[in-house]
């Protein structure tokens, strides 16, 4: 099962708290591999384990360009250790969000600890799209997505057309 379905909103397993992971094994390397493909396919630069319904603190992210060599980055548990004052905003899109995008603002530059595929302990001191996709998917490990940052008017919306674009998804498939 290498390419996995991709959770859309609403659906209440976005708003759960991811479990930490406590070994890095080959079950783990097997979900990050599969959780990459997806996000390739789709395509997207960053995917939560979440976003496959898998409740685990696993996070891919990969933001180089078309043309550059591929440079995806596995993330096991990762916990933010710093985040800047500064801030930027950035245009975030959410592929459990299809279609849907907004301004977001977040600190520029952020730390994160996690381990990496092969376990090992590593520190990422990111700025730029990096710190925003790191934040972007460290929320969903909380059971944050980007537009509960909106007004309420503004995310009701989007749920909505959300909403009725899965059912038009459904009437096809029927
Ligand atoms: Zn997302």
């Amino acid at each position: 099962m290498p390419k996995r379905k991709i959770v859309i909103e609403p659906d209440p397993i976005l708003r759960k708290k991811s479990s930490l992971i406590e070994n890095v094994d080959d079950q783990v390397r097997k979900l990050m591999d599969d959780m990459l493909l997806t996000m390739y396919e789709a395509p997207g630069i960053g995917l939560a384990a979440v976003q496959v319904g898998i409740l685990r603190r696993v996070i891919v992210i990969d933001i180089s360009k078309d043309d550059q060599k591929k440079k995806p980055i596995f993330l096991v548990n990762p916990k933010i250790t710093h985040k800047s004052k500064k801030t930027s905003v950035y245009e975030e899109g959410c592929l459990s969000l299809p279609g849907h995008f907004a301004e977001i603002e977040r600190p520029s530059e952020c730390h994160v600890n996690y381990i990496d595929y092969n376990g090992r302990e590593k520190l990422l001191k990111a700025d730029g799209l990096l710190a925003t996709c790191l934040q972007h998917e460290i929320d969903h490990l909380n059971g944050i997505l980007f537009i509960d940052y909106l007004s309420k008017l503004k995310k009701d919306m989007i749920i909505k057309k959300l909403i009725k674009h899965k059912k038009e998804i459904n009437k096809i498939i029927l």
